[in-house]
């Protein structure tokens, strides 16, 4: 199991689904995390839970869209903790709908808090970062969420894809500008197939909105866009997170992680 010990983690929208799993995932492997989000409840509750499985967690309420709350978070980490070593820009929201009937506003909004949130956060991360990584063997690491979506386009998600794929290519150039500069930091991108959390099921209430089968019809449709034949886990993307943000992948920068069950391979 990957070693997180002396690492801090920010992982933003980490109170639910894919990003509590990767909190919960970091904490175990021996990380400092904290869980940034706009859901105070839900990011209270996790770190309620981490704290009494003995692990080190705090909570900070934060919009991934506001860059002095981005200010505020990330010094926050270094006050709590000492610094911060990985950000885990996870944080999105997804809605589809015909290129036609997407509004102008619908668009700038999914690329506000889509690709505006990982700009801002890697921003205002990396001087924070660089502070303690170039001074250490160890690297630092940014890990962003794209998704299958950032890979392949799709109809009625044209504005989902469009900020995937903006996630991914920003991703490649943070690498590539970090490792110019010397700043022992990496970036990678993780591309999720369906997973089984809120959104995931966003994409069933889709189909069932547009073609009228039950919740069990379109719960198995999605599975079988997947050759193992399943959604994907939350704790599926998190093993893949803790891999990245930790030096069992020192070599690793620029890449991209697809994590779909072999959606994207066929
Ligand atoms: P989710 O909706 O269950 O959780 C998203 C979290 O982000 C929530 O806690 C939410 O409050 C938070 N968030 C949203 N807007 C925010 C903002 N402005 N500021 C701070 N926090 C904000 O979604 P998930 O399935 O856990 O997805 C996590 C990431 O993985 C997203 O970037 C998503 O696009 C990506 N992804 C998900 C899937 C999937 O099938 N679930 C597939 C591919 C990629």
């Amino acid at each position: 199991m990957a070693d997180l010990k002396n690492k801090i983690v920010l992982v933003s929208g980490g109170a639910r689904g894919i990003g509590a799993a990767i909190s919960e995932a970091m904490a175990k492997a021996g990380a400092k995390v904290v869980i940034s989000d706009l859901l105070e409840k839900e990011g209270q509750n996790k770190v309620s839970e981490l704290l009494s499985q003995g692990h080190q967690a705090s909570f900070i309420k934060h919009d991934v869209t506001d860059e002095s709350e981005w200010k505020k978070t990330v010094s926050f980490c270094s006050t709590t903790y000492g610094g911060l070593d990985v950000l885990v820009n996870n944080a999105g929201i997804y809605f589809t709908g015909p290129i036609e009937e997407t509004t102008l506003e619908d668009w700038k909004k999914m690329f506000s808090v889509n690709v505006e949130g990982v700009f801002l956060g890697t921003k205002t991360a990396i001087p924070e970062i660089k502070r303690r990584s170039m001074k250490r063997e160890s690297s630092g690491s940014i890990i962003n969420l794209s998704s299958i979506a950032g890979l392949v386009g799709s109809p009625s998600h044209g504005t989902y894809t469009a900020s995937k794929g903006a996630v991914k290519l920003f991703t490649k150039s943070t690498a590539l500008e970090c490792a110019a500069l010397e700043y022992n930091i990496r970036a990678n991108s993780i591309h999720p197939g369906v997973i089984d959390t809120q959104m995931g099921s966003q994409v069933i209430k889709n189909i069932i909105e547009k073609t009228g089968s039950g919740d069990n019809e379109a719960r198995a449709q999605v599975a079988e866009l997947h050759p193992l034949g399943r959604f994907g886990r939350p704790g599926e993307v998190a093993q893949t997170a803790v891999f990245l943000a930790s030096d069992d992948s020192s070599f690793i920068t620029g890449a991209e992680f697809v994590v779909d069950g072999g959606l994207t391979a066929k």
